[in-house]
């Protein structure tokens, strides 16, 4: 079990595995997060807060909602608006450190095949 939080600890997240991979995508919305994405089934990860639940930000036609922190703002997760969708996004930056410092960082050029608007 992998636990991870933001940074003022409001928001946990829980997750099965590490990722051996992480994604650093350049589109415009991952750019300005500056989020590294480790995706799952959502079955495997579990998302508690200690008390507010999280805020969304909703673009891309409202496919995927951007999940962060009521009160410190770190971007917890995306979450596919579509159940069917068995993949969601965490935001590797919360994870322990070590994670992201041995696992492969792959670039992916969303700004390339997304074309965001809201
Ligand atoms: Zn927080």
């Amino acid at each position: 079990m992998i636990e991870g939080s933001c940074h003022c600890g409001l928001i946990c997240l829980e997750i099965e595995t590490a990722p051996t991979t992480v994604t650093d995508c350049n589109c415009s919305i991952c750019r300005c997060y500056g989020t590294l994405w480790a995706y799952y089934s959502p079955g495997s990860v579990r998302i508690r807060s200690k008390g507010e639940e999280t805020h969304t930000y909703m673009c891309n036609d409202h496919m995927l909602a951007f999940h962060r922190c009521p009160n410190c703002g770190c971007v917890t997760h995306w979450a596919a608006t579509d159940p069917a969708l068995d993949r969601m996004g965490v935001n590797a930056r919360l994870l322990p450190a070590e994670i992201v410092e041995t696992a492969t960082i792959r670039r992916f050029d969303g700004a390339s095949t997304f074309s965001y608007r809201d």
